[in-house]
């Protein structure tokens, strides 16, 4: 395959994994938890969130599955052999922003960089944003970082204007804030905030995986620097082995110049081709592995009778029948506790019932539930 090819093939593949996940959190809106998963339960770094609840107190945080460690362990594997190739080859939110960066760069004529001065320090701001996340994850017990998350508003876009401002107000913030810089200048979050990126760049410090020039061959074109999404200066560097580099190869597939940069598993040589087929089937394959072995679960199990023995575990999703069938309370029963009136159909969903109760919301259900025996 060409270079060319391969720079194609990249932009492909990531274009599926952004449609997929798009359509993914349409569904999510549109027919509720139990029947297409949250991109919560999509995202590896949702599993090091549960990781601290899954490890003392055996249960993941709410939103998180089975599934969503799997994809945490794969894209372990992936970065301790290709180090952030998740990042370059697999994010459908770095996706977004380097689809907006090349609209950019047709529209202003090239793609800007920060000055150092306000560059440098930026980058480190990843690591704070990694730890404060995590902390907040692991110390409450919940996914601390959602109403904070552009990539979550993202998911939300199609929920309607009212319930983003209301649960992803700084996160829709922080969405037009990440597109508009990525316009500008490329991979903008990836660069300065996303916390999974700087977990990615500190653990592939340990991958053997590398680009390396070759000063002898190089012709100091520059074509790789001026291609590179995360602006690293390729052509300043032998071996690049910097946390920033996400691995998406395009320095190695823009050099004209035969043999004057590479990647390298070690002191040998690997095709870019080799590297993208890696990645995915170890992503991919492991997928339907666990799939197959039935350890890859992204959905509540389904609410059966009496199976609500926590009143925490209702979820805005749940219809008024959900909930009575969970708790075991008849509809009637249920409707005289939260103060619905009968009219309600019962399949209307806890977080709609303000439509005809003004101020309801699921945490007034499990309010009013907590208080009566
Ligand atoms: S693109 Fe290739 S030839 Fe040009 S500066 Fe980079 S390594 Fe050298
Ligand atoms: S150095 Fe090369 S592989 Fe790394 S991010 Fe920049 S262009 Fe991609």
């Amino acid at each position: 395959m060409t270079n060319k090819g391969l720079r194609y093939l990249r932009w492909g593949l990531l274009a599926a994994i952004l449609v997929y996940i798009t359509v993914a959190a349409f569904l999510h809106q549109q027919s509720g938890p139990e029947k297409a998963a949250s991109i919560h339960a999509l995202c590896p770094y949702g599993g090091l969130e549960t990781l601290y609840s899954l490890m003392f107190s055996g249960s993941f945080v709410k939103k998180i599955f089975s599934g969503t460690m799997v994809l945490l362990v794969l894209s372990l594997i992936i970065t301790l052999l290709f180090r952030r190739s998740f990042c370059g080859l697999l994010c459908p939110f770095g996706a977004l922003q380097e689809f907006f960066a090349k609209l950019g760069q047709k529209v202003l004529g090239k793609r800007y960089t920060m000055p150092d001065k306000i560059d440098i320090p930026l980058r480190y701001l990843k690591y704070l944003v990694l730890l404060i996340t995590l902390l907040g994850a692991w110390i409450t017990g919940t996914l601390w970082m959602s109403p904070y998350d552009p990539y979550a508003a993202y998911a939300h876009l199609s929920a309607g204007f009212t319930e983003l401002a209301e649960e992803y107000f700084i996160g829709l913030i922080l969405l037009v804030v990440t597109v508009i810089g990525s316009f500008v200048y490329d991979r903008f979050f990836c660069k300065y905030l996303c916390p999974a990126g700087a977990f990615y760049g500190i653990l592939g410090k340990l991958s053997p995986n590398k680009v390396e020039r070759n000063e002898a061959k190089c012709i100091h074109c520059r074509l790789c620097s001026k291609s590179c999404p995360v602006n690293i200066d390729v052509e300043k560097a032998t071996t690049v082995t910097t946390a920033e580099c996400i691995n998406c190869q395009e320095c190695v597939n823009v050099c004209p110049q035969n043999g004057a940069i590479a990647i390298k598993q070690g002191k040998k040589e690997i095709p870019a081709l080799a590297v993208i087929g890696l990645v995915m089937g170890i992503f991919f394959g492991g997928i339907l592995v666990a799939q197959a072995t039935g350890f890859y679960k992204t959905l509540p199990a389904p609410v059966t009778e009496g199976s609500i023995v926590n009143v925490e575990e209702i979820r805005g999703s749940m219809t008024l029948a959900d909930v009575a069938k969970g708790t075991g309370l008849s509809q009637d029963v249920l409707y005289k506790k939260l103060g619905i009136p009968e009219n309600v159909p019962p399949e209307t969903r806890l977080k709609d019932v303000s439509q005809y109760v003004e101020g309801f919301s699921p945490e007034t259900a499990r309010e009013l539930l907590r208080q009566t025996p």
